[in-house]
């Protein structure tokens, strides 16, 4: 028997269709969640995850608006719009879309928004917040993964989670957030000797490592759940995942699927965040 696919395209459209009733509760109520997001340059993948970023926020009611800088904008003069932003008291949430021209310094940006409105949980205090249990904007990737996982009512607790990756964005934060489930955390890594010694203990493997079909059968144990987050585009255009499908299907308990799986729910889950900002509900001072 095959694994069980997560459809992260359906599970994302069914949490949309109860945000969008949630919404319009709160417009009822002369609230408009509105979600800014600020793109720099022109990178064709960057523009083209800020339209999706856009139209689902359209699909459920949540105000939007993207705001279009030159590549050449002084990092400075970037802090400021982001300043503006942080001020102006109809803006719930504030995405800069990653990554920055190389003259800007990330994390400068990152830091400079106001936590309150840090939809994407990229911000040092966020990240902290999540760190010691508190509540906070989950970054979005993550917040995905295990949304994806509590929709199977697939355990956590006691189980061994094994992660591949360690990036500040999808890597080390699931592996905080499924320690918080309870689960016990292997991070693995491009330095980490014999991979498959720890990928083949795995119960839940997380895989996001950006490298097209890496993780074939021979990597994981029968029964794992296999959360494939990496997104490779082939040179005859297609999309594809960092885990081989046809293969780790054959015996995985789970599998998520690319595309149609993490990468909806990623966007889904800023909608979460947008929503949550709106109505204040963080604490987040
Ligand atoms: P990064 O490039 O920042 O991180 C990749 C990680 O994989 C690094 O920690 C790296 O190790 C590790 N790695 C690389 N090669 C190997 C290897 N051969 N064996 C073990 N570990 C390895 O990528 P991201 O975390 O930003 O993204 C990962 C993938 O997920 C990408 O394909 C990206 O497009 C996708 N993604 C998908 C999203 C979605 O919504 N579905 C959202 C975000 C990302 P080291 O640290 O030692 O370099």
């Amino acid at each position: 028997m095959g694994a069980e696919i997560i459809n992260g395209k359906e599970l994302s459209k069914s949490l949309k269709g109860k945000m969008k009733k949630e919404v319009s509760i709160l417009k009822d109520k002369g609230l408009i969640p509105h979600l800014t997001v600020v793109l720099v340059g022109d990178n064709p993948a960057s523009k083209s995850y800020v339209s999706g970023k856009e139209k689902a926020s359209r699909e459920v009611g949540i105000s939007s608006e993207i705001i279009h800088l030159e590549n050449s904008i002084a990092e400075k003069d970037l802090l400021e719009v982001i300043d503006k932003l942080n001020k102006d008291k109809n803006v719930h949430g504030i995405l800069v879309q990653l990554p920055l021209p190389e003259h800007i310094q990330e994390q400068h940006v990152i830091e400079a928004i106001n936590p309150a409105k840090d939809v994407d949980g990229f911000h040092p205090i966020n990240i902290g917040r999540m760190m010691t249990g508190q509540d906070t904007f989950l970054p979005c990737t993550p917040y995905g993964i295990i949304t994806m996982l509590k929709s199977k009512n697939i355990p956590m607790e006691g189980r061994h989670a094994v992660i591949i990756g360690r990036s500040n964005i999808v890597g080390k934060p699931i592996g905080q957030m499924l320690l918080n489930e309870h689960a016990t955390v292997t991070y693995c890594h491009s330095r980490t000797p014999n991979l498959k010694e720890h990928t083949t203990k795995a119960d839940i493997l997380i895989v996001a490592i950006g490298k097209a079909n890496v993780i074939t059968a021979d990597y994981i144990k029968e029964d794992t759940v296999v959360i494939d987050v990496g997104i490779n585009r082939l040179d005859n255009g297609k999309l594809t995942g960092d885990v081989h499908f046809e293969e780790v299907e054959r015996k995985a308990a789970y599998l998520t699927p690319v595309p149609r799986g993490v990468g909806p729910m990623t966007i889904t889950m800023l909608l979460e965040n947008t929503i949550k900002a709106a109505k204040g509900l963080t604490n987040i001072d």
